[in-house]
């Protein structure tokens, strides 16, 4: 067995995460950590508190994302807050900021994130990559505020762009550009789970008919927005590694297509020629 076929069987092995997340509910509504609930496991917890606790259980049974019940998710080892204006950061994603950090190493970049959400790409690369000017864009001017507060928790500077990624063009000039964009089919959005589909923002996942709106429209203005030599790297679906690298060879050379731990095809970019 190779390494992703043993990450792909352990998620298997822990698609019930019951016990995690009933640690992380108590967690939460007693106002302890990890070490308080291994140690305290006698105390007792006062029936207001254990209703509490029920009752954000029933919300997990019925289907909300146990991210928006806490109100915050962990991403790249830093903590994000999420509401309903926002994607949850998925650790899927934590592969294309650790591309950019490599790619990043050693020289100062103008960095923007497209369709930020929560911030979570922009803001991890400017804390892991301390050389960063961040600008992060979103068409949600709730989405926006709350990349503001993420950027504020987590201690990293960053200019705010709300914006019609489709229709507007942002300001300013790039050594980076990233984007995860809505990229499901608009007929597939109906058949995902509940806790996606129901709960999470329409649209954050929606791209289109084809599910490529966003990559040949991103593809299409970054070179006005990039420096010679400047980079775009986009988060892709499993399924997207050709459509989206054949979208980007028309301006980008070098375009690559780089796997997750998972061995699924999620990330794809490339460099400006100029
Ligand atoms: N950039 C954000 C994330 O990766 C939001 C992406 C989106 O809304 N499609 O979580």
């Amino acid at each position: 067995m190779v390494i992703s076929e043993l990450v792909r069987e352990i998620k298997k092995e822990l698609s019930d995460n019951a016990a995690f997340e009933a640690a992380e509910i108590v967690m939460f509504t007693l106002g302890i950590d990890r070490t308080s609930l291994l140690l305290c496991g006698k105390n007792e917890v006062s029936e207001t508190d254990a209703e509490k606790a029920f009752s954000l259980a029933r919300r997990r049974r019925s289907g909300e994302p146990l991210a928006y019940i806490l109100g915050f998710a962990e991403f790249m080892s830093l903590t994000f807050e999420v509401n309903e204006a926002t994607l949850i950061p998925r650790s899927d994603t934590e592969t294309l900021v650790e591309y950019v950090l490599e790619k990043a190493r050693g020289r100062r970049i103008r960095l923007l994130d497209i369709g930020t959400g929560t911030g979570c790409i922009g803001i991890s690369i400017a804390k892991y990559h301390g050389d960063t000017v961040l600008s992060l864009a979103d068409i949600s001017r709730k989405a926006l505020e709350t990349a503001a507060v993420n950027a504020e928790r987590n201690g990293v500077k960053a200019e705010l762009m709300r914006l019609d990624i489709l229709n507007e063009l942002p300001r300013g000039v790039y050594d980076i550009i990233v984007s995860n964009p809505p990229y499901i089919k608009s007929g597939v959005i109906p058949t995902l789970q509940t806790e996606v589909k129901d709960h999470e923002p329409v649209t954050a996942l929606d791209g289109g008919v084809d599910g490529l709106v966003f990559y040949r429209h991103i593809a299409g203005i970054a070179p006005k927005l990039l420096t010679k030599g400047g980079m775009l790297a986009f988060e892709i679906g499993y399924d997207q590694g050709e459509s989206v690298s054949e979208i980007m060879k028309k301006s980008f050379c070098g375009v690559e297509v780089i796997k997750d731990l998972c061995g699924n095809d999620r990330v794809a970019a490339g460099v400006f020629g100029g």
